[in-house]
């Protein structure tokens, strides 16, 4: 099947061929007619297999009847990150480039005065990530009742936890006559159950099963003792043994660890950059710029990067940690082997990650080999230092040291002995190691005041401890935003020492 099969309009066809698309992708091929015919459409598929154009391309040929008010935006999308907002109003760049639609980005951390120049001038398609959404709406300063065609990208992490008030409370001003589409590349049957109460009779199409991985992408496990230090060690390794490698997404599950992780291999020699939800918008879209710029060859990245991100040429994919939530680890996979490439996901696994990776290859329906012989001991404390502050330059022998407990299974590792490894490291290929010093990862003390994902700005979002979230229930643990009490602050009385009560003390039958 050809695009100019699908329905399309004239002017969107000829920018699918300018943009050297040949033939749509299975999920553009049974999706854009149903969009087109204003049918509610659920669409599940694979990452990096075109789900943006299946409902952008429709959306500018519907469009181009008809004309945008004042504040009243004719479509909606949301988004989970800033990041993947931005990325979609770009999407509309190129595919509209032959129409004069105005298209206006809502997210969080940057300045309102710019949004709202565009909200006034009538947008035809308002990108958004529902935080500031709602705030420009209570400031009085957008209607939806005129959204004629209301998009959910990444709808199962939309409809999760965190999101789904502002998500029910976004569907309530709009009009009920809308057309409403959901895309997503996973979709967990408890949110399938949501996701059809937000859906009119919708057509359902699924081009392969939900979370299901995609092909070209070569998925690993390799082994490593649970130390910060063993981990970081085992990264190194694999960045220096990675068989083509041009840059890589490195996954951990907390932000903390991002700027540590960033931190070390920054101090090793290597180009790093760090992204995750604490950190301001600027630098945020300053690392991203980096990153796709190839300035940085190594993004270490929270699961603000997990979704939708498009960087066409990522090689690797590294999870530093496995993900807690078997559909994050689809989707952070999904960064690299998009548009039919070939990608590598290497994650690393400690003794107590195979509950996770049992439930990743249930849910996914793969069988994950590992890198060499599974070896969870630990190496000896001596690590890089960075858990210990010790701001110490890793010595020779500590890095040889490190070498030992590294994956002792590549190719190159079975042959060396640890004095050649050392000696192949230093010869390592070009792009990991830069001379200029890379840029320093963001503090991750800020408040948080952004959570990873989506941007509730300037609403007060007081953090969470990060720690006791991932003991706590899949709801908590997702959005990052959700808050306990109060958060990460810790009154001055909560840290005095506890006296017992006379009370106490007859019941304790203790005076300690
Ligand atoms: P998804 O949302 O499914 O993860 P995207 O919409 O981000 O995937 O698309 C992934 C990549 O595929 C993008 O770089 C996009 O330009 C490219 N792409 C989309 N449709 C086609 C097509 N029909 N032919 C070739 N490349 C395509
Ligand atoms: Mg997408």
């Amino acid at each position: 099947m050809n695009f100019s099969d699908l329905g399309l309009s004239e002017k969107v066809l000829a920018a699918v061929r300018s943009a050297g698309y040949e033939k749509p992708t299975p999920i553009q091929e049974q999706a854009i007619p149903h969009v087109l015919a204003r049918r509610d459409v659920l669409g599940v598929a694979q990452t990096g297999t075109g789900k943006t154009a299946s409902f952008t391309l429709p959306m500018l040929s519907l469009l181009e009847t008809g004309r945008a008010r004042a504040r009243m935006p004719r479509t909606l999308i949301l988004e989970p990150t800033r990041e993947l907002a931005a990325q979609v109003e770009q999407s509309f760049v190129v595919y509209g480039q032959n129409h004069r639609l105005t298209v206006s980005l809502l997210i969080g951390g940057v300045s309102f005065a710019d949004q709202l120049k565009k909200l006034d001038r009538g947008a035809d398609v308002l990108i958004a990530t529902p935080g500031r959404l709602l705030d420009h709406f209570e400031r009085g300063k957008l209607l939806l009742t005129g959204v004629d065609t209301f998009v959910v990208d990444e709808a199962d992490r939309m409809l999760d936890m965190g999101f789904i008030p502002d998500i029910e409370r976004i569907c309530k001003l709009l009009p009920p006559t809308r057309q409403t589409v959901f895309f997503s590349a996973t979709m967990p049957k408890e949110i399938q159950h949501l996701a059809d109460q937000f859906l009119r009779n919708p057509v359902k199409v699924e081009v392969a099963p939900a979370a299901s991985t995609a092909k070209t992408i070569t998925q690993r496990l390799i082994s490593s003792g649970s130390k910060p230090w063993d981990k970081r060690a085992v990264l190194r390794s694999l960045i220096d043994n990675a068989k083509d490698l041009k840059n890589a997404i490195i996954f951990c599950n907390r932000k903390r660890d991002v700027a540590t992780v960033c931190r070390s291999l920054t101090k090793h020699g290597y180009s790093a950059g760090a992204l995750h939800g604490d950190m301001d918008q600027t630098s945020r879209m300053a690392t991203l710029d980096g990153f796709k710029k190839n300035e940085v060859t190594l993004l270490v990245a929270s699961d603000v990067a997990a979704r939708g991100l498009d960087i066409p040429t990522v090689s690797h994919v590294f999870n530093f940690d496995l993900p807690t939530h078997a559909e994050d680890y689809v989707h952070r996979i999904g960064r690299t082997g998009r548009a039919g490439r070939e990608g590598t996901a290497i994650s690393i696994a400690t003794k107590a990650d195979r509950k996770y990776i049992d439930a990743i290859e249930a849910l996914t329906g793969d069988t994950i080999e590992w890198i060499g012989a599974i070896d969870f001991s630990s190496s000896s404390s001596e690590g890089d230092d960075e858990e210990r502050g010790n701001s110490r330059k890793p010595s020779r022998r500590g890095r040889g040291k490190q070498r030992s407990d590294a994956p002792k299974n590549t190719e190159a590792r079975k042959q060396d002995t640890p004095k050649q490894e050392e000696r192949r490291q230093e010869k390592a290929p070009a792009p990991r190691r830069k001379e200029q010093p890379a840029p320093t990862p963001a503090p991750v003390s800020a408040p948080v005041s952004a959570a990873d994902y989506g941007d509730p700005s300037p609403r007060p979002v007081p953090s969470r401890n990060e720690a006791s979230r991932n003991n706590r229930g899949r709801s908590k643990d997702r959005g990052e935003r959700q808050v306990i009490g109060m958060g990460d602050h810790v009154p001055a009385f909560l840290l005095l020492p506890i006296r017992p009560t006379k009370e106490k003390e007859q019941k304790n039958g203790t005076s300690d």
